[in-house]
């Protein structure tokens, strides 16, 4: 079965009581047994459950394997993970630019516990090498990243970490399975916030774990049912119903993304575009040989000053103004007074999060009527404009961006 059929019927045939087409949605807490420790696999909701059951084997056979548990959310999806295999003691490695949550959670959740997270360019071999001079429990990857959609190369990455002897986890949230498998490049665990393009309609919030074989997964199913982070039967079956839309949705989330990157690089009120999909992206070369399609998420330099970025943000017809990706409406965000806003404005310019970076996430609408929305609030840009004596300087370190991988990679 090829991957758009598997999300429409994979473990989805009519149920065999009703012949209802579509999985039920059962609402129960616990099921009845015939005697004692007689019963159908079913004894109570948090343990088992045949909504959620199904969810879980759709979701592993989309990343090409048999393990799967789903979770409450994303975090609760990574918080298993990290409870699963760190021990007081343990060292974590992360890429520079981590997804927010994941930071807080090892920051704050992990560190008290005595365990060390150590964020690491994953695009310096170098870097690479030292980091994993020293034992690490976990070598966490993130790619294309948030929210400057840096690609790592995940099979180098995955094949220096597990000869360290780590265990390589992908969150594998921004791509999704339609465009990027990590097992296939050497990871061991998959995680997901389900709440992006897995469920796909921004209507729940949930996570999923998927791993590469039983002995691995052992822990994870374990901790799902002893620590009881899991989702509701209703959110399990509104995403089996948005997967069956996954192949359509993304292929539109793709080539969406492409067609607002390839008219922001044209624009003289934009500084800086990253999106894989471009190929004077500096994520380019990679993108190409681990993604069969480059995403929904473009990020965007303006130039224009904060309070320009502000406007431009809070005033777009169809981006509207939230966190979250993924969704079928666009989103547009602005990392440094929202997602990012906690880390300190140094430590932020450091990490090249600038004060005029927005993050796009391109939903399945016409792509005409997004490009337009982006257009018209560029033209109001007073900044870039030739009176205010900038078009120059932004127009030629645009081209420089975009011929020098070096510039671009390093960020400001
Ligand atoms: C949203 C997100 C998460 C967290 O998922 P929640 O469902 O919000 O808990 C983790 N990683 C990435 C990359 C995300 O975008």
């Amino acid at each position: 079965m090829r991957f758009d059929t598997l999300t429409v019927h994979f473990a989805q045939d009519p149920d065999p009581t009703t012949g209802s087409l579509t999985t039920p949605l059962v609402a129960t807490s616990t099921f009845v047994q015939e005697e004692p420790g007689v019963h159908r696999g079913f004894d109570y909701a948090r343990s088992n459950h045949p909504t959620r059951r199904t969810l879980e084997t759709v979701l592993a056979a989309l990343e090409e394997t048999e393990h799967c548990a789903v979770f409450a959310s994303g975090l609760a999806a990574e918080q298993a993970i990290l409870q699963a295999f760190l021990r007081p003691g343990d060292r974590v490695l992360t890429g520079r630019d981590v997804y927010g949550g994941t930071f807080r959670l090892l920051e704050k959740v992990w560190r008290p516990l005595g365990v060390v997270a150590e964020s690491v360019d994953y695009a310096d071999p170098a870097a690479r090498a030292s980091a994993l001079k020293t034992p690490a429990r976990i070598v966490w990857i993130e790619s294309p990243t948030n929210p400057r959609l840096d690609v790592v190369d995940l099979a180098a990455v995955a094949a220096e970490a597990r000869a360290a002897g780590a265990l390589v986890v992908v969150d594998n949230t921004f791509a999704s399975p339609v465009n990027q498998r990590p097992f296939r490049l050497g990871a061991d665990l998959v995680v997901h916030s389900a709440t992006k393009y897995l469920a796909g309609h921004s209507d729940l919030i949930q996570g999923a774990v998927m791993a590469k074989d039983a002995e691995t997964f052992a822990p994870i199913k374990f901790l799902q049912n002893a620590t009881g982070a899991t989702p509701s039967a209703f959110d399990c079956w509104l995403t089996l119903r948005g997967l069956k839309t996954l192949g359509l949705r993304v292929a539109r989330h793709n080539s969406n993304a492409q067609a607002v990157a390839e008219c922001l690089v044209r624009r003289p009120e934009v500084f800086r575009v990253r999106y894989p999909g471009l190929a004077s992206d500096p994520g380019h070369a990679i993108a190409k040989t681990q993604m069969r399609g480059f995403g929904g998420v473009v990020s965007v330099e303006l130039v224009a000053t904060p309070e320009e970025t502000r406007a431009f943000v809070s005033e777009r017809r169809y981006f509207k103004l939230a966190e979250s990706l993924g969704g079928v409406k666009s989103l547009v965000a602005y990392p440094a007074a929202m997602t990012h806003a906690s880390i300190p404005a140094e430590e932020r310019r450091a990490r090249g999060l600038s004060d005029t970076l927005v993050r796009l996430s391109c939903g399945v609408e016409d792509p005409e009527d997004l490009i337009e929305d982006l257009q018209e609030g560029l033209s109001q840009l007073t900044s870039s404009k030739p009176s205010a004596g900038r078009l120059e300087t932004a127009t030629a370190d645009t081209r420089a961006a975009a011929s020098d991988t070096k510039t671009t990679s390093s960020g400001r």
